[in-house]
């Protein structure tokens, strides 16, 4: 099944020098409360995914920090927009995308929270999606090894 043209959204960081397109996941959005995406983004990074991966319109900002044995996180070397999460493995492009990168807000709901009991005490969220702890977080995703309570 090919994506039509209604189903591709687009997005990109503040200044321009990242774009990047895709056929938007119907899952919704995932919230991660870690202290690496709150110190990223200042709060909880809002994650939205493509069905068949993402592409890279324009990648002349885009950089990579590998923030741990099972992650990096991708940004504009330009103009520091917080942009994706993805696995270390260069020729994946099944990215966490953040969500508010993306052109127009997703008709999305939240269906996830990750690290939820890293989560800093002056917020809350409204909606009643399932809350996992950092423990049952690292049980679920984590490679077998090379996750020893560091967050991703
Ligand atoms: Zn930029
Ligand atoms: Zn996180």
């Amino acid at each position: 099944m090919s994506a039509t043209k209604s189903d591709i959204v687009t997005g990109g960081c503040n200044c321009g020098a990242v774009r990047f397109e895709g056929v938007l996941s119907e899952r919704g959005i995932g919230v991660c409360h870690c202290k690496m995406c709150r110190r990223a983004a200042s709060g909880p990074f809002m994650a939205a995914r493509m069905t068949g991966g993402i592409t890279v319109t324009e990648p002349r900002g885009l950089k990579w920090w590998q923030s741990s044995d099972w992650g990096r996180r991708g940004f504009c070397g330009e103009c520091g927009s917080t942009l994706f999460w993805g696995s270390p493995d260069p020729t994946s492009t099944d990215w966490a995308i953040s969500a508010g990168a993306l052109d127009i807000d997703p008709d999305r709901e939240i269906f996830e929270h990750i690290f939820a009991d890293c989560a800093a005490p002056y917020y809350r969220f409204a909606d009643t999606a399932p809350r996992l702890s950092e423990a049952e977080t690292i049980a679920k995703f984590a490679p077998a090894s090379g996750a020893d309570g560091e967050s991703q």
